[in-house]
């Protein structure tokens, strides 16, 4: 593989670290002058603190959209799908505007485990990018077609939660 090729790189798992290492991601690439994309599915519409932290921090050089309506249990299923649906239409743009070295796609394995968008339709868009584009997918049970594309794969596997002991989400450590 050429080292001008964009990778695609996946964090799944149900481990704490997807989210935070893909924006970790995105920070190391700002630092070389990277151009960065980040689409945020599913979550809601309130920005989390990396998100506000590289969208204010670096505004020429971060586009972020978020496409998610709050999370799938507390909304009708027509919301979070009109949701998701905007956000994937913003993807095919984005993926294909040549504007970007590298992507991030959060939450993006929902789209197939919740029958949104076929795995197959993904992978077609992906396939179809600019050569040079890095993609960052994160989210839970990333499915095996998206694992076999990926060049780069990293399970996040639970040894301790604070959830396990009760502690809610906290500012600063969660969003
Ligand atoms: P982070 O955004 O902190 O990197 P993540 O992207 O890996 O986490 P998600 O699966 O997107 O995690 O879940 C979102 C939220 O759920 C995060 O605030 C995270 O701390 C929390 N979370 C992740 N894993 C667990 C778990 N095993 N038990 C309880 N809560 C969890
Ligand atoms: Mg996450």
């Amino acid at each position: 593989m050429a080292t001008t090729q964009g990778l695609v790189i996946i964090n799944t798992g149900h481990g704490k670290g997807k989210t935070t290492a893909a924006f970790g991601q995105a920070l190391r690439a700002v630092g070389q002058g990277l151009q960065v994309c980040i689409i945020q599915f599913i979550k809601g519409t309130t920005k989390s603190g990396e998100a506000l932290a590289l969208a204010t921090g670096f505004p020429g050089q971060v586009a972020l959209h978020l496409a998610g309506t709050g999370f799938t249990w507390k909304q009708d299923k027509e919301t979070v799908k009109k949701a998701a649906m905007a956000g994937w239409q913003l993807t095919r743009e984005k993926i294909m505007s040549d504007a970007y070295d590298l992507i991030v796609l959060d939450e993006l394995t929902y789209l197939i485990t919740l029958g949104l968008v076929a795995e197959e339709e993904i992978l077609d868009l992906f396939r179809a990018r600019p050569q040079r584009l890095h993609l960052v997918i994160t989210g839970r049970d990333a499915t095996q077609g998206l694992i076999e594309y990926a060049d780069l794969v990293t399970e996040m596997r639970v040894i301790k939660h604070p959830f396990q002991k009760g502690i809610k989400a906290r500012k600063g450590i969660e969003f």
